[in-house]
C-alpha cells in the first residue's frame, strides 16, 4: 500500500466524507429516537470529520486527484443487517456507536498501514498525523459506549468494534 500523495489525499478526503455522510444519519436516527445526549454525539463527530476534511483539501489546493472507486472508501453496513429487525437493531445506541467505531478502527488500521508501508515522507508523515486523530475518534466512542447501557440485543461481534486501540 504504497501511495502517492495524490491517491492517499484522495483516499483520506474520501473517507472523511463518507464519515460527515454516515455520523449525519446516525445523528438523524437518533434524534428520531429521542436520543438527544448520543445524537450529538454523532453530530460532533460529524463535525470534526467536516473540519478535517476542509484542511485535507486545502492541503491538496490545486493538486489534481484520482478517482476512487466506493469500496475503497465505504463504511462497511453494519453487520446482520437485514429485515425489519435489523432496524431494531440500529435503534440502540449502544450498537450505534459500536458501528461507528468499527468504522473508526478501520479507518485507523488503514492510515496506520499506510504510514509504515508508505515510500513517500509526506504521505508517512499525513498519514501517521490522520492515524492519530482516528485514535482520538476510537477513544471518544468508547468513553461513550462505557456510559452506555448495553441493550439486549447486540451484534454479532464484530471483531474491529471492540478491539482495543
Ligand atoms: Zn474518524
Amino acid at each position: 500500500m504504497s501511495y502517492t500523495l495524490p491517491e492517499f489525499l484522495a483516499h483520506a478526503i474520501a473517507m472523511e466524507q463518507e464519515a460527515v455522510d454516515r455520523y449525519l444519519e446516525l445523528a438523524d436516527m437518533m434524534e428520531a429516537h429521542r436520543n438527544d445526549a448520543v445524537s450529538k454525539v454523532f453530530r460532533d463527530m460529524s463535525h470534526f470529520s467536516e473540519l478535517h476534511r476542509d484542511s485535507i483539501r486545502e492541503r491538496v489546493g490545486a493538486t489534481e486527484l484520482p478517482k476512487l472507486k466506493s469500496w475503497q472508501y465505504r463504511w462497511r453496513t453494519p453487520p446482520e443487517v437485514g429485515g425489519e429487525e435489523a432496524f431494531d437493531y440500529l435503534l440502540e445506541a449502544f450498537n450505534a456507536l459500536k458501528y461507528a467505531r468499527g468504522n473508526e478502527m478501520r479507518s485507523l488500521k488503514y492510515y496506520r498501514s499506510v504510514a509504515g508501508e508508505s515510500q513517500d515522507s509526506e504521505v508517512k508523515r499525513l498519514a501517521s498525523e490522520f492515524a492519530a486523530e482516528e485514535r482520538e475518534h476510537v477513544l471518544a466512542l468508547d468513553e461513550w459506549l462505557a456510559r452506555t447501557p448495553r441493550p439486549s440485543t447486540t451484534f454479532a461481534d464484530d471483531p474491529e468494534s471492540m478491539e482495543p486501540v
